[in-house]
């Protein structure tokens, strides 16, 4: 790939893999690639030895190429290849190992399926696009490492045996073999590790760390990724967020050439009235608009039974231009919206304004009763054309359903208003309510309320957190929060959450503990690495931008990890395995 016109006349030792052999009755071109790029030889038959070698080569052989670099004969010059002006007249060719034919043709970009991928990923990555992948990650990794070092932070590694670290998801476990019957956790983050560090005295803290969560996968979930962790004491909460806002405006104007504006910062309960997710993607510019005062009385039980609801939500959603969406689109976009629980989805299509509720195409006006229609209407500013979708359930599913509509809509309609829309998301409330009725951490338990300890414990519902979370396009990049230092709140925390004072000493004694010796105020937050390069690369899923991921089913396909281990290894583990469960049955 190096290659080029200032290099002609001179002698070239190259070494790499042959892309493709071609055969142009009686000279022979080899297309050789290493991660750089592709060079073309040229072997004459008048060179016999070498060319009686190149005659065997076949496509990905090992091979070194002794020889002249030339200008390529007029015609013959390929402006899409950096190295397309010139060729290496080949003297000297030697197979340095042979290769068996690929799986799959790596010179042609070709569907091939992803655990064909997988199981020869060895041979995916040489695909130039993927490894193209692999280096940009590793330019994302040394920017952040500039940067943070510049900032004063610094790299410390944290443990991978550990107890559990609570993220909210289940622990990938290992047993014990010096204490039987006993099992170290995976960290699902450095969390606790990072919070000791700073009582340490590191003050500013950073760690590209591996974090392993037993979770059901998703496009944009790995049950083992990698975080860019950071923790820093002495900061309040702007500053911090100021900083990571710079880090990601810097590494995006260096690496990408896009420029940033200073980030939106959405208190999650604007996020969550206007967009139903506390992620939102700020390309697309559809939003809620909350109607169920206007519903509540009427006779239609779809919509008035939410509308009375503590609980319940009604919205309406109104796409311009969106009456052309047809029937058949409309029942897809039902179906869709089920899969987070809605029961259905009405819709009222805009044709004639001016003739009033007649001029409305949509199987529920005559249920929401003409007045009630038009009211809705001009809440939302309706327009000729526009077609406006309703989600009326509990809360819950209406924000999720009418949330991922949105984001749908915004693709398949190409609503998108700019390519990059970062923003912070602030404000959090500190719990969320569990299924059966207990509180929950919305970030994690070691998150500081934005209140005392008295206020907390009268009305945990209410407090809001001092976290934030940064998002892009829709996704989570990253986030974090100030954290508890004062050991009195950590309890009451715990106790919110239904951990007793008793069950607190025997989980996180180690953490209340350096809470009572001299914890400074402090705080951090966490980007998703994997996600992150996904977003700058435009990759489709993180796997793209893993060199080894794990499948949809958390398997690797390359290892065929996880696999049985031997009894005699079961045992030494005090280990022994029942029958999978389903069998049981
Ligand atoms: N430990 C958190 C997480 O993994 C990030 C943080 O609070 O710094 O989400």
């Amino acid at each position: 790939g190096a290659i080029n016109e200032s290099h002609v006349d001179q002698e070239v030792t190259l070494y790499g893999w042959v892309h493709r052999r071609r055969d142009h009755g009686g000279v022979i071109f080899l297309d050789l690639r290493d991660r750089e790029g592709i060079a073309q030889i040229v072997v004459d038959p008048d060179t016999e030895e070498s060319f009686a070698t190149a005659e065997r080569i076949r496509n990905e052989f090992v091979v070194m190429v002794k020889g002249r670099i030339r200008r390529r004969p007029e015609g013959t010059i390929n402006k899409d290849m950096t190295t397309g002006a010139v060729e290496v007249l080949g003297k000297e060719v030697v197979i340095l190992n042979a290769a068996a034919t690929p799986p799959f043709p790596l010179d042609d970009y070709v569907d091939v399926g992803e655990d064909t991928r997988l199981k020869y990923r060895f041979m995916d990555l040489r695909r130039p696009d993927m490894l193209n992948k692999l280096r940009f990650r590793s330019k994302v990794t040394s920017y952040i490492r500039n940067f943070l070092d510049g900032q004063g932070f610094m790299d410390v590694e944290t443990p991978i045996l550990t107890r559990a670290t609570p993220e909210g998801a289940r622990d990938y476990l290992v047993p014990s073999r010096t204490h039987a019957g006993s099992f170290f956790a995976l960290p699902q983050s450095p969390q606790l590790f990072k919070q000791m560090l700073m009582v340490s005295g590191v003050d500013r803290y950073y760690q590209i760390a591996k974090c392993f969560r037993d979770e059901d996968l998703r496009a944009d979930r790995q049950p083992e990724f990698t975080q860019i962790d950071i923790e820093c004491s002495f900061i309040d909460e702007n500053t911090l967020m100021n900083i990571m806002e710079e880090m990601v405006r810097e590494m995006f104007h260096d690496l990408l050439d896009v420029q940033f504006s200073p980030f939106l910062r959405i208190p999650y309960s604007e996020a969550m009235e206007k967009y139903g997710s506390d992620k939102p993607d700020l390309r697309i510019p559809l939003q809620f608009t909350d109607v169920a005062d206007l519903v509540a009385p009427v006779d239609f039980k779809v919509f008035s039974g939410p509308a009375n609801d503590e609980k319940g939500r009604v919205v309406a959603l109104r796409v311009p231009n969106g009456a052309s969406i047809s029937r058949k689109q409309i029942d897809t976009y039902t179906k869709y919206v089920s899969i987070y629980g809605a029961k259905g989805l009405a819709w009222i299509k805009v044709n004639e304004l001016e003739k009033g509720a007649e001029g409305l195409q949509s199987p529920i006006v005559k249920f929401l009763g003409e007045e009630v229609a038009m009211q809705i209407m001009t809440r939302l500013g309706a327009e000729n054309g526009d077609i406006v979708f309703f989600g009326a359930d509990k809360a819950k599913i209406v924000n999720e359903a009418i949330g991922a509509l949105r984001v749908k809509l915004g693709e398949d309609l190409d609503l998108y208003t700019c390519k990059w829309a970062p923003c912070w998301v602030v404000d959090f409330p500190m719990f969320e309510e569990t299924n059966d009725g207990g509180l929950t951490a919305i970030h994690h338990p070691f998150t500081s309320p934005a209140c005392t300890p008295e206020e907390l414990e009268a009305a945990p519902e209410k407090a809001l957190s001092q976290a934030y979370d940064m998002v892009l396009n829709g996704t989570e990049l990253g986030g974090g929060s100030i954290r508890i230092h004062d050991g009195a709140m950590q309890k009451t925390v715990f106790r919110i959450l239904g951990i007793e004072d008793e069950e607190a000493e025997a989980k996180f004694g180690f953490l209340l503990d350096a809470l009572r010796f001299g914890c400074p105020p402090h705080g951090g937050l966490a980007f998703g690495l994997d996600r992150l390069v996904m977003l700058m690369t435009e990759s489709q899923s993180i796997r793209e931008v893993i060199a080894f991921p794990k499948n949809q089913s958390a398997a690797c396909v390359l290892t065929q990890a996880p696999g049985v281990v031997d009894n005699k290894q079961l045992k030494e583990l005090s280990i022994s395995v029942r029958k999978p469960v389903k069998e049981e049955k």
